[in-house]
Protein backbone atom coordinates (compact mmCIF):
# COMPACT_ATOMS: atom_id res chain seq x y z
CA UNK A 1 0.00 0.00 0.00
CA UNK A 2 1.46 3.22 -1.21
CA UNK A 3 1.29 6.15 1.54
CA UNK A 4 0.70 9.62 0.81
CA UNK A 5 -1.17 12.72 2.68
CA UNK A 6 -4.59 11.05 1.92
CA UNK A 7 -4.93 7.93 4.67
CA UNK A 8 -6.76 8.66 7.56
CA UNK A 9 -5.03 8.76 11.25
CA UNK A 10 -6.48 5.03 11.88
CA UNK A 11 -4.93 3.85 8.96
CA UNK A 12 -1.61 5.53 9.41
CA UNK A 13 -1.20 4.30 12.82
CA UNK A 14 -1.38 0.83 11.72
CA UNK A 15 0.83 1.46 7.92
CA UNK A 16 2.77 4.37 8.58
CA UNK A 17 6.40 3.45 8.54
CA UNK A 18 5.50 -0.69 8.87
CA UNK A 19 6.19 -2.32 5.34
CA UNK A 20 6.20 -5.97 5.20
CA UNK A 21 9.94 -6.48 5.82
CA UNK A 22 11.59 -6.64 2.40
CA UNK A 23 13.67 -9.96 3.13
CA UNK A 24 11.28 -12.38 4.96
CA UNK A 25 7.98 -11.25 4.06
CA UNK A 26 7.17 -10.79 7.91
CA UNK A 27 4.44 -9.14 8.80
CA UNK A 28 4.38 -7.43 12.02
CA UNK A 29 8.00 -5.00 12.20
CA UNK A 30 10.55 -7.25 13.52
CA UNK A 31 13.00 -6.65 16.44
CA UNK A 32 16.33 -6.16 14.89
CA UNK A 33 17.78 -6.73 17.84
CA UNK A 34 21.79 -5.99 16.39
CA UNK A 35 24.17 -3.87 17.95
CA UNK A 36 25.64 -3.31 13.78
CA UNK A 37 25.21 -3.47 10.44
CA UNK A 38 27.60 -5.16 7.60
CA UNK A 39 28.85 -2.47 4.91
CA UNK A 40 28.10 -3.27 1.06
CA UNK A 41 31.74 -2.55 0.72
CA UNK A 42 34.34 0.43 1.52
CA UNK A 43 33.17 3.38 0.06
CA UNK A 44 29.43 2.38 1.46
CA UNK A 45 30.88 3.19 4.47
CA UNK A 46 32.82 6.20 4.12
CA UNK A 47 29.20 7.28 2.64
CA UNK A 48 27.53 6.30 5.56
CA UNK A 49 30.07 8.08 8.13
CA UNK A 50 30.10 11.09 6.05
CA UNK A 51 26.19 11.87 5.72
CA UNK A 52 26.77 11.03 1.93
CA UNK A 53 24.32 7.99 1.68
CA UNK A 54 21.43 6.99 4.94
CA UNK A 55 21.86 3.81 5.94
CA UNK A 56 22.49 1.65 9.29
CA UNK A 57 25.89 1.65 11.04
CA UNK A 58 25.33 1.36 14.65
CA UNK A 59 22.22 1.37 16.48
CA UNK A 60 23.25 3.77 19.06
CA UNK A 61 22.67 6.28 15.92
CA UNK A 62 19.75 4.37 13.48
CA UNK A 63 18.08 0.65 14.00
CA UNK A 64 15.19 -0.35 11.17
CA UNK A 65 12.71 -1.46 14.13
CA UNK A 66 13.03 2.51 15.56
CA UNK A 67 13.17 3.94 12.30
CA UNK A 68 9.51 2.10 11.80
CA UNK A 69 8.33 4.04 15.02
CA UNK A 70 9.91 7.23 14.17
CA UNK A 71 8.00 7.25 10.68
CA UNK A 72 4.81 5.80 12.24
CA UNK A 73 4.94 8.77 14.91
CA UNK A 74 6.36 11.88 12.52
CA UNK A 75 2.92 10.82 10.24
CA UNK A 76 0.59 10.48 12.85
CA UNK A 77 2.20 14.33 14.19
CA UNK A 78 2.18 15.57 10.63
CA UNK A 79 6.38 16.04 10.72
CA UNK A 80 8.88 15.68 8.30
CA UNK A 81 10.67 13.40 10.41
CA UNK A 82 11.52 12.36 13.81
CA UNK A 83 14.18 10.83 16.38
CA UNK A 84 13.38 7.97 18.81
CA UNK A 85 15.03 8.55 22.38
CA UNK A 86 15.54 6.11 25.35
CA UNK A 87 13.04 8.35 27.62
CA UNK A 88 10.99 11.41 27.22
CA UNK A 89 13.29 12.98 29.20
CA UNK A 90 15.98 12.14 26.79
CA UNK A 91 14.48 13.53 24.10
CA UNK A 92 14.00 17.03 25.71
CA UNK A 93 17.57 17.06 26.58
CA UNK A 94 18.49 16.20 22.95
CA UNK A 95 16.09 18.69 21.61
CA UNK A 96 17.93 21.39 23.62
CA UNK A 97 21.27 20.11 23.11
CA UNK A 98 20.82 20.70 19.43
CA UNK A 99 19.98 24.27 20.10
CA UNK A 100 21.46 25.46 23.04
CA UNK A 101 24.67 26.90 23.51
CA UNK A 102 26.19 27.82 27.04
CA UNK A 103 24.84 30.71 28.15
CA UNK A 104 21.97 30.31 26.14
CA UNK A 105 18.08 30.95 27.89
CA UNK A 106 14.32 29.36 27.16
CA UNK A 107 11.33 30.09 27.70
CA UNK A 108 9.18 27.49 29.45
CA UNK A 109 5.27 27.65 30.95
CA UNK A 110 4.89 26.57 34.53
CA UNK A 111 2.18 24.08 33.55
CA UNK A 112 4.38 21.39 33.47
CA UNK A 113 5.42 17.65 34.60
CA UNK A 114 7.02 17.64 38.12
CA UNK A 115 10.09 16.01 36.23
CA UNK A 116 10.61 18.85 33.87
CA UNK A 117 10.47 21.38 36.00
CA UNK A 118 13.09 19.55 37.93
CA UNK A 119 15.23 19.36 34.74
CA UNK A 120 14.82 22.64 33.62
CA UNK A 121 15.81 24.34 36.65
CA UNK A 122 18.25 22.07 38.22
CA UNK A 123 20.08 19.05 35.56
CA UNK A 124 20.36 22.02 32.56
CA UNK A 125 22.32 24.21 34.57
CA UNK A 126 25.23 22.04 34.76
CA UNK A 127 25.02 22.85 30.68
CA UNK A 128 25.15 27.00 31.80
CA UNK A 129 21.19 26.55 29.87
CA UNK A 130 18.71 28.71 31.35
CA UNK A 131 15.14 28.47 31.32
CA UNK A 132 12.96 31.62 32.39
CA UNK A 133 8.88 30.76 33.60
CA UNK A 134 6.04 32.22 32.19
CA UNK A 135 2.28 31.34 32.59
CA UNK A 136 0.90 29.55 30.21
CA UNK A 137 -2.47 31.44 30.69
CA UNK A 138 -1.01 34.83 30.42
CA UNK A 139 0.42 35.38 27.21
CA UNK A 140 1.85 38.48 28.14
CA UNK A 141 3.78 37.04 31.06
CA UNK A 142 5.70 34.59 27.89
CA UNK A 143 6.29 37.76 25.61
CA UNK A 144 8.15 39.37 29.05
CA UNK A 145 10.02 36.40 29.65
CA UNK A 146 12.09 36.66 26.54
CA UNK A 147 15.48 37.89 26.16
CA UNK A 148 17.76 38.06 23.74
CA UNK A 149 19.51 34.76 24.76
CA UNK A 150 16.33 33.09 24.32
CA UNK A 151 16.74 30.23 22.22
CA UNK A 152 12.56 28.39 22.06
CA UNK A 153 9.59 28.59 23.49
CA UNK A 154 8.26 25.27 25.86
CA UNK A 155 4.67 24.24 26.58
CA UNK A 156 2.58 21.16 26.75
CA UNK A 157 -0.16 21.24 24.70
CA UNK A 158 -2.41 19.42 27.24
CA UNK A 159 -0.42 19.86 30.14
CA UNK A 160 0.24 17.57 33.19
CA UNK A 161 -0.82 17.18 36.30
CA UNK A 162 -3.49 19.88 35.77
CA UNK A 163 -5.73 19.08 32.71
CA UNK A 164 -5.17 22.61 31.37
CA UNK A 165 -5.44 22.85 27.57
CA UNK A 166 -2.84 25.42 26.30
CA UNK A 167 -3.39 28.14 23.56
CA UNK A 168 -0.87 26.99 21.28
CA UNK A 169 -1.40 29.19 18.63
CA UNK A 170 -1.64 32.02 21.09
CA UNK A 171 1.73 31.12 21.87
CA UNK A 172 3.21 30.07 18.73
CA UNK A 173 2.04 33.98 17.93
CA UNK A 174 4.99 34.90 20.00
CA UNK A 175 7.50 32.53 19.17
CA UNK A 176 7.28 33.36 15.73
CA UNK A 177 7.71 37.19 16.50
CA UNK A 178 10.85 36.56 18.33
CA UNK A 179 12.01 34.20 15.59
CA UNK A 180 12.28 31.31 17.96
CA UNK A 181 11.12 27.51 17.28
CA UNK A 182 7.75 26.83 19.63
CA UNK A 183 8.42 23.06 21.46
CA UNK A 184 5.11 21.77 22.78
CA UNK A 185 5.49 18.35 24.58
CA UNK A 186 2.19 16.32 23.26
CA UNK A 187 2.63 13.12 25.33
CA UNK A 188 -0.51 13.97 27.46
CA UNK A 189 -2.79 14.57 24.45
CA UNK A 190 -1.40 12.47 21.50
CA UNK A 191 -1.86 13.07 17.97
CA UNK A 192 -5.20 11.76 18.24
CA UNK A 193 -6.42 14.33 20.72
CA UNK A 194 -3.97 17.22 19.59
CA UNK A 195 -1.45 17.90 16.46
CA UNK A 196 0.25 20.87 17.46
CA UNK A 197 2.07 21.05 14.28
CA UNK A 198 -1.30 22.70 12.61
CA UNK A 199 -1.11 25.47 15.51
CA UNK A 200 2.17 26.61 14.99
CA UNK A 201 4.59 24.31 16.63
CA UNK A 202 7.96 23.58 15.27
CA UNK A 203 9.21 20.67 17.03
CA UNK A 204 6.95 18.08 18.87
CA UNK A 205 8.22 16.53 21.73
CA UNK A 206 6.52 12.89 23.46
CA UNK A 207 7.09 10.76 26.25
CA UNK A 208 6.13 7.42 24.59
CA UNK A 209 6.52 5.77 28.11
CA UNK A 210 2.86 7.11 28.19
CA UNK A 211 -0.22 6.81 25.81
CA UNK A 212 1.67 5.88 22.55
CA UNK A 213 2.74 2.78 24.01
CA UNK A 214 -0.01 2.88 26.26
CA UNK A 215 0.30 -0.23 28.63
CA UNK A 216 3.30 0.96 30.97
CA UNK A 217 5.96 -1.40 29.71
CA UNK A 218 8.38 0.76 27.99
CA UNK A 219 10.21 3.73 28.21
CA UNK A 220 10.48 5.50 25.30
CA UNK A 221 10.82 9.34 23.63
CA UNK A 222 10.31 10.85 20.61
CA UNK A 223 11.68 14.41 18.42
CA UNK A 224 8.96 15.43 15.69
CA UNK A 225 10.44 17.89 13.32
CA UNK A 226 7.78 19.74 11.65
CA UNK A 227 10.22 21.18 9.19
CA UNK A 228 8.46 24.68 9.57
CA UNK A 229 11.86 26.45 11.26
CA UNK A 230 14.46 28.64 9.80
CA UNK A 231 17.69 27.34 11.82
CA UNK A 232 20.03 29.73 9.63
CA UNK A 233 18.47 32.57 10.67
CA UNK A 234 21.19 35.37 12.10
CA UNK A 235 23.76 31.96 12.85
CA UNK A 236 21.76 31.64 16.12
CA UNK A 237 21.73 27.95 16.18
CA UNK A 238 25.36 27.04 15.28
CA UNK A 239 24.98 23.52 15.15
CA UNK A 240 22.59 23.75 12.26
CA UNK A 241 24.03 26.38 9.96
CA UNK A 242 27.54 26.48 10.72
CA UNK A 243 30.02 24.36 9.39
CA UNK A 244 30.31 21.02 11.22
CA UNK A 245 33.75 20.12 11.77
CA UNK A 246 32.91 16.47 12.46
CA UNK A 247 31.08 15.98 9.13
CA UNK A 248 34.21 18.14 6.83
CA UNK A 249 32.68 21.04 7.27
CA UNK A 250 28.93 20.57 6.37
CA UNK A 251 26.06 22.49 7.19
CA UNK A 252 23.62 20.48 8.20
CA UNK A 253 20.55 23.08 7.65
CA UNK A 254 21.71 23.88 4.46
CA UNK A 255 22.48 20.37 3.25
CA UNK A 256 19.20 18.29 4.65
CA UNK A 257 16.31 21.87 4.78
CA UNK A 258 13.49 20.79 6.65
CA UNK A 259 14.64 17.51 7.96
CA UNK A 260 17.47 19.10 9.36
CA UNK A 261 16.64 19.40 12.99
CA UNK A 262 16.02 15.72 13.25
CA UNK A 263 18.99 14.53 11.64
CA UNK A 264 21.51 16.89 13.64
CA UNK A 265 19.50 15.60 16.26
CA UNK A 266 20.24 12.33 15.55
CA UNK A 267 24.16 12.48 13.80
CA UNK A 268 25.46 14.86 16.87
CA UNK A 269 23.36 14.38 20.19
CA UNK A 270 22.46 10.66 19.41
CA UNK A 271 26.08 10.06 18.24
CA UNK A 272 27.63 11.87 21.62
CA UNK A 273 25.27 11.79 24.06
CA UNK A 274 23.73 8.21 23.09
CA UNK A 275 20.26 8.09 24.75
CA UNK A 276 19.21 5.33 21.91
CA UNK A 277 15.84 3.71 22.14
CA UNK A 278 16.05 -0.12 22.59
CA UNK A 279 14.96 -2.37 19.50
CA UNK A 280 12.56 -3.95 21.92
CA UNK A 281 10.93 -1.35 23.36
CA UNK A 282 10.88 0.13 19.90
CA UNK A 283 8.80 -2.71 19.01
CA UNK A 284 6.43 -2.51 22.37
CA UNK A 285 5.71 1.17 21.79
CA UNK A 286 4.93 0.29 18.01
CA UNK A 287 2.06 -2.47 18.97
CA UNK A 288 0.90 0.23 21.50
CA UNK A 289 1.01 2.55 18.33
CA UNK A 290 -1.21 0.79 16.14
CA UNK A 291 -4.57 1.17 18.84
CA UNK A 292 -4.19 4.80 19.70
CA UNK A 293 -7.11 6.25 18.14
CA UNK A 294 -9.45 3.45 19.92
CA UNK A 295 -7.60 3.37 23.43
CA UNK A 296 -7.27 7.37 23.47
CA UNK A 297 -11.28 7.76 22.82
CA UNK A 298 -12.36 5.13 26.03
CA UNK A 299 -9.52 7.06 28.17
CA UNK A 300 -11.06 10.03 27.39
CA UNK A 301 -15.01 8.61 27.69
CA UNK A 302 -14.00 7.35 30.72
CA UNK A 303 -12.40 10.15 32.20
CA UNK A 304 -15.33 12.13 31.44
CA UNK A 305 -17.54 9.84 33.52
CA UNK A 306 -15.23 9.82 36.30
CA UNK A 307 -14.94 13.49 36.59
CA UNK A 308 -18.40 14.01 36.16
CA UNK A 309 -19.12 11.51 39.25
CA UNK A 310 -16.37 13.41 41.25
CA UNK A 311 -17.72 17.51 40.32
CA UNK A 312 -20.53 16.41 42.57
CA UNK A 313 -18.70 14.26 45.72
CA UNK A 314 -19.02 15.83 48.65
CA UNK A 315 -15.24 15.12 49.61
CA UNK A 316 -14.20 17.05 46.68
CA UNK A 317 -13.48 21.07 46.75
CA UNK A 318 -12.72 21.55 43.00
CA UNK A 319 -11.69 19.76 40.28
CA UNK A 320 -9.49 20.79 37.01
CA UNK A 321 -10.71 18.91 33.94
CA UNK A 322 -11.26 21.11 30.63
CA UNK A 323 -13.66 18.00 29.58
CA UNK A 324 -16.49 19.65 31.88
CA UNK A 325 -18.47 22.36 30.39
CA UNK A 326 -17.77 25.23 32.70
CA UNK A 327 -13.90 23.96 33.62
CA UNK A 328 -11.62 27.45 32.58
CA UNK A 329 -9.80 25.27 29.54
CA UNK A 330 -13.28 24.01 28.41
CA UNK A 331 -13.13 26.59 25.06
CA UNK A 332 -9.35 25.68 24.65
CA UNK A 333 -10.16 22.11 24.73
CA UNK A 334 -13.00 22.34 22.32
CA UNK A 335 -10.62 24.28 19.65
CA UNK A 336 -7.65 22.14 20.30
CA UNK A 337 -8.70 18.59 21.56
CA UNK A 338 -12.41 17.96 19.81
CA UNK A 339 -12.21 14.45 20.36
CA UNK A 340 -12.40 14.64 24.13
CA UNK A 341 -9.48 16.42 26.89
CA UNK A 342 -7.27 13.63 27.91
CA UNK A 343 -7.66 11.31 30.97
CA UNK A 344 -5.18 12.87 33.28
CA UNK A 345 -6.81 15.65 35.65
CA UNK A 346 -6.21 16.57 39.33
CA UNK A 347 -9.25 17.07 41.83
CA UNK A 348 -9.01 18.82 45.46
CA UNK A 349 -9.86 16.72 48.47
CA UNK A 350 -11.57 18.55 51.12
CA UNK A 351 -9.48 16.97 53.66
CA UNK A 352 -6.38 18.31 52.40
CA UNK A 353 -2.61 16.67 52.21
CA UNK A 354 -3.83 13.76 54.83
CA UNK A 355 -7.27 12.93 52.79
CA UNK A 356 -4.93 12.76 50.02
CA UNK A 357 -2.52 10.12 51.40
CA UNK A 358 -5.60 8.06 53.05
CA UNK A 359 -7.39 7.82 49.69
CA UNK A 360 -4.23 6.73 47.74
CA UNK A 361 -3.45 3.83 50.49
CA UNK A 362 -7.25 2.86 50.11
CA UNK A 363 -7.57 1.87 46.12
CA UNK A 364 -7.65 -1.40 44.61
CA UNK A 365 -8.74 -0.96 41.25
CA UNK A 366 -6.28 1.72 40.72
CA UNK A 367 -2.60 1.75 41.42
CA UNK A 368 -0.82 4.02 43.54
CA UNK A 369 2.42 4.93 41.41
CA UNK A 370 4.09 7.56 39.22
CA UNK A 371 3.20 7.07 35.74
CA UNK A 372 0.02 8.05 33.53
CA UNK A 373 -1.33 6.57 30.33
CA UNK A 374 -0.66 3.12 31.40
CA UNK A 375 -4.31 0.85 30.57
CA UNK A 376 -4.85 1.03 34.23
CA UNK A 377 -6.03 3.39 35.72
CA UNK A 378 -3.05 5.10 38.19
CA UNK A 379 -3.55 7.18 41.12
CA UNK A 380 -0.99 9.57 42.48
CA UNK A 381 -0.70 12.41 45.03
CA UNK A 382 1.81 14.66 44.01
CA UNK A 383 2.96 16.77 47.23
CA UNK A 384 4.08 13.69 48.77
CA UNK A 385 5.61 11.72 45.46
CA UNK A 386 6.16 13.29 42.21
CA UNK A 387 6.48 16.63 43.35
CA UNK A 388 7.77 16.79 46.84
CA UNK A 389 10.93 18.24 45.57
CA UNK A 390 9.29 21.41 45.04
CA UNK A 391 8.61 24.30 47.50
CA UNK A 392 5.19 24.45 48.55
CA UNK A 393 5.15 27.53 46.49
CA UNK A 394 6.27 26.09 43.52
CA UNK A 395 3.83 22.71 43.48
CA UNK A 396 1.08 24.92 44.09
CA UNK A 397 2.23 27.08 40.76
CA UNK A 398 2.54 23.87 39.18
CA UNK A 399 -1.05 22.59 40.47
CA UNK A 400 -0.31 20.45 42.53
CA UNK A 401 -0.93 21.67 46.06
CA UNK A 402 -1.29 19.23 49.37
CA UNK A 403 -4.77 18.68 48.84
CA UNK A 404 -4.34 17.72 45.40
CA UNK A 405 -4.69 14.56 43.73
CA UNK A 406 -3.91 13.33 40.08
CA UNK A 407 -5.65 10.84 38.12
CA UNK A 408 -4.91 8.83 34.68
CA UNK A 409 -7.89 7.01 33.75
CA UNK A 410 -7.75 3.82 32.31
CA UNK A 411 -9.78 1.58 29.84
CA UNK A 412 -11.07 -0.24 32.35
CA UNK A 413 -14.94 -0.31 32.90
CA UNK A 414 -16.11 2.96 34.47
CA UNK A 415 -18.27 1.46 37.19
CA UNK A 416 -15.65 -0.47 38.92
CA UNK A 417 -13.12 2.94 39.15
CA UNK A 418 -15.44 4.99 40.23
CA UNK A 419 -17.04 2.54 42.97
CA UNK A 420 -12.92 1.84 44.23
CA UNK A 421 -12.82 5.62 44.57
CA UNK A 422 -15.84 5.85 46.37
CA UNK A 423 -14.97 3.28 48.66
CA UNK A 424 -11.43 4.69 48.93
CA UNK A 425 -12.74 7.92 50.08
CA UNK A 426 -14.99 6.13 52.48
CA UNK A 427 -12.51 4.09 54.25
CA UNK A 428 -10.97 4.90 57.65
C1 LIG B 1 6.46 11.32 31.62
C2 LIG B 1 6.53 12.63 30.97
C3 LIG B 1 7.75 13.16 30.53
C4 LIG B 1 9.06 12.43 30.71
O1 LIG B 1 9.05 11.24 29.99
P1 LIG B 1 9.88 9.93 30.43
O2 LIG B 1 9.56 8.97 29.34
O3 LIG B 1 9.34 9.51 31.77
O4 LIG B 1 11.30 10.33 30.50
C5 LIG B 1 7.74 14.39 29.91
N1 LIG B 1 6.60 15.09 29.76
C6 LIG B 1 5.41 14.61 30.18
C7 LIG B 1 4.19 15.41 29.95
C8 LIG B 1 5.33 13.37 30.79
O5 LIG B 1 4.15 12.91 31.21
Amino acid sequence: MALDDTPGFDTLAIHAGSAPDPTTGARATPIYQTTSFVFDDVDHAAALFGLQAFGNIYTRITNPTQAVLEEKVAALEGGTAALATSSGHAAQLLAFHTMMDAGDEFVAVRQLYGGSINQFNHSFKSFDWKVNWADADDMDSIEKAITAKTKAIFCESIANPGGVVTDLEGISKIARRAGVPLIVDNTLATPYLCRPIEHGADLVIHSLTKFIGGHGNSMGGMIVDAGTFNWSREGRYPKLSEPCESYNGMRLHETFGNIAFAIACRVLGLRDLGMCISPFNAFLILTGAETLSLRMQRHCDNAKKVAEWLSTHKNVSWISYAGLPGDRHHTLQQKYCPNGAGAVFTFGLKGGYDAGVKLVSNVNVLSHLANLGDTRSLIVHPSSTTHKQLSEQQQISAGAGPDVVRLSIGIEDPKDIIADLEQAMKAG
